[in-house]
């Protein structure tokens, strides 16, 4: 597995597969459900709290990826954004980051272009061949079972910034 480039500032997420195993829930009046896993919420705090920015793009919209981005802090939510990579750029744009400070984890086609522009592209173990061979790092945990904090842990611990977090539990 590649190392992380040093300087990555801004993470990018997409949701299902990713945040999710990829499953859609829906119930009897059409009202999607999500399970998400609290090691990535964890992690994402801690992302946060080393200083880092982030932020999620999803080709859907559903009013439970609002809810659980605004429990986490994200505020930077772009949903039913069915070409991801207006989405990607503008995220950029608003929060000043180049490509080179910037990691995408997807897991499905429409995330490539975006893993191909940014400085550290990563998988969930579930992703699609061709996601996978784009990516420098490919989590051992699948969508929704912790993939998202396995790969805040491993940037963060492959970039000397990892020891800060654990210091608060020590
Ligand atoms: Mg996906």
């Amino acid at each position: 597995m590649a190392k992380p480039p040093a300087g990555i500032e801004l993470l990018i997420l997409d949701v299902d597969g990713v945040l999710t195993d990829g499953r859609i829930m829906l119930d009897a009046d059409g009202r999607e459900l999500k399970c998400f896993h609290v090691l990535d919420g964890a992690g994402m705090k801690y992302w946060q709290r080393a200083g880092k920015r982030l932020a999620i793009i999803s080709g859907r919209s559903a009013p439970a990826v609002t809810h659980r981005a605004a429990e986490i802090g994200v505020s930077l939510v772009k949903l039913g954004e069915k070409e991801k990579l207006p989405a990607y750029e503008s995220v950029l744009a608003e929060l000043k980051m180049t490509d080179g400070q910037t990691a995408v984890m997807g897991d499905d086609l429409m995330d490539l272009p975006l893993m191909r522009r940014c400085g550290f592209p990563i998988a969930p173990a579930n992703a699609v061949s061709e996601v996978r061979q784009t990516a420098a790092l490919i989590t051992d945990a699948r969508g929704g079972e912790g993939a998202v904090r396995e790969a805040i842990e491993y940037i963060l611990k492959h970039t000397g910034q990892w020891d800060r977090i654990m210091k608060r539990y020590q």
